[in-house]
């Protein structure tokens, strides 16, 4: 695997890539990898010719400043598991090569209501993160194919609405969500859970699943109190828990069972934030 810091000289050694017809998919991160990112990477290999991936910890989508700073950083084992699994090239620039200036960071995207509910409402700020450094990566590394999680939902539609408004030519692939045998979603942030946060945890997904399980029979507001008092009661701080329809993520208390709709959660366990979803 080669690994580069400078946009200009991957950019050489992809526009060569590409006179040979070499398709080109990429999985941006943020390190601390795990089987969930690495699933990325295996996506991107059975169907790409040329597999890229990205670790930066963007500052700009942190609105609590301790969160980055408590940020896992994990990367040299990063590096050996990029390598098993035969990714072809890793960005790993620093701050001055994706924010040069005070003006990169003076943009605006104009996402309407995804930047205010769910995420975009308790993470003030996040997503103009999210889309400034996406923008930039997808922009300077031009990929064919973007590859991106579940996991994050919300994030997946923000992106999507990115690719349109700025007419990026990249494809999204959206891969489902790994989880431990447990059923807690992989993520980054679990590496600080201590070993009672850790089979706490899994009580998120359980909630999202005793939600689904019920909502022909109860209506919803009754589960999502219900689901609420339970989880609090065992230790959580939960930030929301909302019912939307899938395609569009219009929040909703209404169940149509002839509609697709996706289940969202974010809680606290003492200092770590984490998030869930389930689609049905
Ligand atoms: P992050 O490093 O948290 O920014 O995540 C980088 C990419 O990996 C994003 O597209 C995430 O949605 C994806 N990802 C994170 N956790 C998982 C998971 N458990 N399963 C699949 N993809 C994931």
């Amino acid at each position: 695997m080669k690994i580069y810091k400078h946009f200009r000289d991957l950019k050489i050694e992809l526009s060569h890539q590409k006179t040979l017809g070499k398709v080109i998919g990429f999985a941006p991160t943020m390190g601390a990898l795990h089987e969930g990112h690495l699933s990325l990477i295996e996506q991107s290999k059975n169907r790409m010719d040329i597999t890229v991936s990205s670790i930066f910890v963007n500052p700009e989508q942190f609105n609590n400043p301790e969160d980055f700073l408590k940020y896992p950083i994990t990367l040299e084992t990063d590096i050996l598991y990029l390598e098993e699994h035969d990714c072809d090239y890793l960005f790993l620039p620093d701050v001055k090569e994706i924010y040069p200036d005070e003006k990169s960071k003076n943009r605006h995207f104009e996402l309407g209501y995804l930047e205010n509910i769910l995420e975009g409402k308790f993470r003030p700020g996040h997503f103009q993160g999210v889309c400034l450094i996406v923008e930039r990566l997808l922009s300077e590394i031009l990929p064919d194919y973007v590859f991106i999680g579940q996991k994050d939902f919300q994030q997946c539609m923000v992106i999507k609405k990115l690719i349109d408004l700025m007419n990026i030519k990249t494809e999204i692939v959206v891969c489902p969500t790994l989880r431990e045998n447990s059923g807690l979603a992989m993520s980054s942030r679990n590496l600080r859970l201590n070993n009672v946060e850790r089979e706490l945890a899994p009580a998120l997904f359980q909630s999202l699943n005793f939600i689904k399980e019920h909502i022909k029979e109860k209506s919803f507001s009754m589960l999502k109190e219900d689901r609420i008092r339970h989880l609090e009661d065992s230790g959580f701080k939960v930030d929301y828990l909302e019912l939307a329809l899938r395609g569009n993520l219009e929040i909703t208390e209404e169940y149509d069972p002839s509609k697709s709709y996706v289940l969202l959660i974010a809680a606290y366990l003492n200092e770590i934030r984490l998030i869930d979803n389930l689609i049905f």
